[in-house]
């Protein structure tokens, strides 16, 4: 597929080890989950320091699963960021709950301190996101939990190959033995590695592993499988209404072989987003991403923010002049109050999210990925660069607050 633009917004990083893998699956005659699906769910699990990995069709259905293994439902309460993809809050929905949102703090992620100020009787769950692929703040929000009894199930969408504290989004905090109830990854086409579409739920908990397990495959039960083996092969229980989210050996041969190039593809990452950084940090009409020395960012995303006082266009006009210059960008995210179906409950007072609304009218995340070449980095980065100066504002203006 060919977009016409000289940087696209993104490239995949596909090699002949992933091609090869897939040929060989499709000649095994194991198409749906199998072998290579339990060896991806292996390594994944070493990976991210967790004991239980469960490959999913999606992260969306990882969310959706961990929710409903976790008995959340009707009645509850699920407390997540407004600066998030649709599918975190439509899961929410999808189990029954009521999502309820938090607002932003400094860095993008969730505030530990707004989410404090949402909890109710009825709250359930908290479900951060770790935007962007820096981590979010997850000792105070684990310290929320475990005050309140209520779950954390991760959105680890951008977060393989992020560490927290030195350890991996996914293994907690192996010190104190903190951690989240679940951590749920994406292999979207466009995320840190990639099956096509594809997802992995991870866990420390044996009984919520096998909630999920049974849960990801139409509610059936393995054990049944084993207990009546007498009976034959084709005998099983169903002891849940399960759903069909689990991921085929198709996906996953991918899955092996982008595992094996992850700390690659973060190191490539990571020298991209110092790029940007070296090249942006001191025009004045940009403010670069936000950082965290006791955090690697996993550098899914490079949200450039733009100083807009400063500048004569808005956000829009920006990533219109980049277009011109045959620059792919996107944004993330439309914060979920701005959406036509979850505006009527996000716009009650008590999802009021000042600084998310605000946050978003600046952003703009660049090119960042390691099929990128150094020069096209450099190329994004002069062009944002050129721009910004070429609309610079003669006399800084001071804009409205948000809502006014
Ligand atoms: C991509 C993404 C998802 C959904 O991932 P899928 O694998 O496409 O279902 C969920 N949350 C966030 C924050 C994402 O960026």
């Amino acid at each position: 597929m060919s977009t016409g633009l000289k940087v696209p917004y993104h490239r995949p990083s596909i090699g002949t080890e992933e091609i090869d893998e897939v040929v060989r699956t499709l000649q095994s005659g194991w198409l749906t989950t199998g072998p290579r699906t339990a060896q991806f769910e292996r390594e994944f699990a070493e990976y991210v320091q967790a004991p239980h990995a469960q490959a999913v069709n999606s992260c969306t259905a990882g969310l959706h699963l961990a929710l409903a293994a976790l008995n959340v439902g009707p009645g509850a309460e699920v407390i997540t960021t407004p600066l998030t993809f649709c599918a975190t809050v439509n899961v929410i929905l999808h189990v029954g709950a009521t999502p309820v949102l938090a607002d932003i703090g400094p860095d993008g992620n969730i505030d530990p301190i707004s989410v404090e100020s949402r909890i109710t009787e009825r709250t359930k769950a908290i479900m951060p996101v770790h935007m962007a692929g820096l981590p979010c703040d997850m000792n105070a929000i684990w310290a929320l939990a475990k005050r309140h009894g209520l779950s954390v199930v991760e959105d680890s969408a951008h977060a393989a190959g992020s560490r927290y504290h030195g350890f991996p989004i996914g293994a907690g905090n192996p010190g104190t033995g903190d951690r989240s109830d679940a951590s749920v990854f994406s292999f979207y086409a466009t995320k840190n590695l990639t099956t096509g579409e594809g997802g992995m739920v991870t866990t420390h908990d044996a009984a919520l592993a096998d909630s999920l397990k049974v849960l990801c495959l139409h509610g059936i039960s393995k054990n049944a499988w084993n207990r009546y083996a007498d009976r034959g092969h084709w005998y099983y229980e169903v002891i849940a209404s399960g759903f069909k989210y689990n991921l085929s050996d198709i996906q996953s041969a991918i899955g092996i072989h982008q595992l094996k190039k992850l700390e690659q593809f973060i190191h490539v990452r990571t020298r991209y987003a110092s790029l940007y950084n070296q090249i942006l940090e001191e025009v004045e009409e940009f403010e670069v991403p936000a950082t965290n020395p006791d955090c690697r960012n996993a550098w899914h995303l490079y949200m450039l923010r733009l100083n807009l006082e400063k500048l004569a266009i808005s956000r829009d006009e920006f990533i219109e002049e980049l277009r011109k210059k045959g620059i792919g960008t996107s944004v993330h995210f439309i914060p979920i109050p701005l959406h036509p179906f979850f505006a009527p409950y996000a716009s009650l007072p008590e999802n009021e999210c000042p600084r998310a609304i605000a946050l978003y009218s600046r952003l703009i995340s660049l090119p960042l990925y390691p099929a990128m070449t150094e020069t096209e980095v450099e190329f994004v980065a002069e062009s944002v660069r050129d721009i910004a100066h070429r609309a610079r504002r003669s006399k800084p203006v001071f804009l409205p607050a948000a809502g006014d």
